[in-house]
């Protein structure tokens, strides 16, 4: 079988491209294939009664799939060039947001429109961080939802499902160079295509390395986040996300003058597991639907690890602390921030006489037995000066759980097309190490897809 562009990978990065090349060019053969299951049939086994956590399904529902890490995210696509990764270094600043904005157009036409977009621009907020030595990142932010973008995508799909051919169910093994493209290997057969767009996303992060390896592609590895994600009552950060929803704030710390930064902020939302490679750490998500909505507000707070040589395994670093996790509590682990002020563990009484009632059946335990000192410590400085600007933060009641980890993909080399050093080879979105969300991903996914329709 032979097509134009071949897309592995049908998270935001490969919709986008998939759709953008539909949409203009309707004449071009297209294949998309994926190693998880369409949007319909994707179902976590966790249902919190019989089954109450990861039981390591060969596919697991919530990263691989139609809509990939995506599909079931609390949906917020972020619009700026501040966080969300640095695609702006390849593409330039405002093509970056251009196409940023170009992905809300389509998400709000397929089904997005209802729903809010919330902006730094103007906020006062902006001057009460500073004034308690914090910095609030300027972003647009359009919050989906899980649910909307539940629709979004199934929108998306329909109108896709005709006019590319879809393989799910189908990882691919490998990828060959062919003198006119490439050959697309898997267990469905050989495929061959003159361009191939890679958009593994980070589950996909590993088979990445082995194609960079037998390809001969340059790529490079050195940041890990780690870090707990904050649940408290939504009272107490209501003034902050009523106006901004998600806000990326910035703390550098006095003790080691590292930089700690809230991350995935859920206004009303839960905590949930979350599976990477059989390892389990935590996230959060959020509904629009009002009856979905919770007490409780959670965000992660998250220290970057940058290493220097002559260590280069990040990822692994990241991977050992959260095994540690759940070695201890055989999953995700809870902690009152009182318990770990007082240098003792959460108990199932302490939580369960706790006045914020945890959103997630997590371990209780103690999280000073996973952290490295400096990232914990960094951490409880980042509360104490979160509870000047939303007083309660550092209540003894706050939750904290652990580990949150934010793996990075190894930065695969790439030049400002996004192409490899392979004619016709592009790789995009997480899975390229170039970005790290929704937005940027998806934005990828269309300058690469405008970049093979010019050089039709
Ligand atoms: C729980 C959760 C919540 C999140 N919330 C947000 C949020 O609110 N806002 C935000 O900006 N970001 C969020 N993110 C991150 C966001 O989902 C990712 O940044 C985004 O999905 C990256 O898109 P992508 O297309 O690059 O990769 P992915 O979405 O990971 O998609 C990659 C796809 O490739 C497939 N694949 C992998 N290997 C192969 C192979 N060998 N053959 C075929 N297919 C393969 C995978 O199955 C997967 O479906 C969240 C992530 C999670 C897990």
């Amino acid at each position: 079988m032979r097509y134009d562009v071949m897309i592995i990978g049908a998270g935001p990065g490969g919709i986008f491209s998939a759709y953008e090349l539909a949409e203009k060019h309707p004449e071009l053969k297209i294949a998309v294939f994926e190693t998880g299951h369409t949007l319909e049939k994707r179902k976590c086994p966790i249902d919190g009664k019989k089954i109450k956590s990861c039981i390591n399904c060969p596919t697991c529902a919530i990263m691989n799939g139609f809509g990939g890490a995506g599909a079931f995210s609390d949906g917020k696509y972020n619009i700026t060039n501040d966080f969300g990764g640095t695609l702006y270094e390849y593409i330039g600043r405002d093509k970056a947001i251009e196409l940023m904005e170009y992905v809300d157009d389509i998400n709000c036409k397929y089904g997005g429109a209802s729903t809010k977009m919330y902006s730094t621009a103007g906020t006062s907020f902006k001057k009460i961080c500073m004034q308690n030595k914090l910095t609030l990142l300027d972003a647009s932010v359009r919050h989906l939802g899980t649910d909307i973008n539940y629709i979004v995508l199934g929108n998306l799909y329909n109108e896709l499902k005709d006019k590319v051919d879809f393989y799910f169910d189908t990882p691919v093994d490998r990828i060959d160079k062919l003198e006119d493209g490439y050959c697309v290997r898997c267990a469905k057969g050989l495929f061959e295509g003159k361009y191939c767009i890679i958009s593994v996303g980070r589950s996909g992060s590993k088979w990445m390395e082995h194609v960079c390896e037998d390809l001969g592609i340059e790529t490079s590895s050195n940041r890990v986040d780690l870090g707990v994600r904050v649940e408290i009552p939504a009272v107490i950060f209501d003034d902050i996300t009523d106006e901004l929803y998600e806000s990326k704030i910035v703390y550098r710390t006095e003790k080691f003058e590292d930089n700690v930064r809230t991350f995935c902020m859920n206004p009303h939302g839960i905590v949930v597991n979350e599976n990477t490679n059989g390892i389990v750490t935590v996230n959060g998500h959020s509904f629009e639907d009002e009856s979905r909505k919770t007490d409780n507000t959670n965000f992660a707070l998250l220290v970057s690890k940058h290493f220097s040589l002559p260590f280069k395994d990040s990822n692994g670093y990241g991977e050992s602390i959260a095994r540690l996790s759940n070695m201890l509590g055989g999953g995700v682990i809870v902690q009152r921030f009182g318990d770990l002020e007082r240098g003792r563990r959460s108990t199932e009484k302490r939580i369960l006489e706790c006045t914020v009632q945890p959103t997630l059946a997590a371990t209780p335990g103690d999280l000073s037995l996973v952290l490295p000192k400096r990232i914990l410590d960094g951490i409880i400085e980042m509360i104490y000066a979160l509870d000047k600007i939303a007083p309660g933060v550092a209540n003894d009641d706050t939750l904290l759980y652990g580990v949150e980890v934010k793996f990075y993909n190894m930065e695969v080399k790439l030049d400002e097309n996004l192409m490899t050093k392979h004619e016709g080879l592009y790789v995009i979105g997480d899975g390229s190490g170039v970005t790290h969300s929704l937005s940027h991903a998806s934005a990828s996914g269309v300058y690469v897809a405008q970049h093979i329709a010019a050089s039709l």
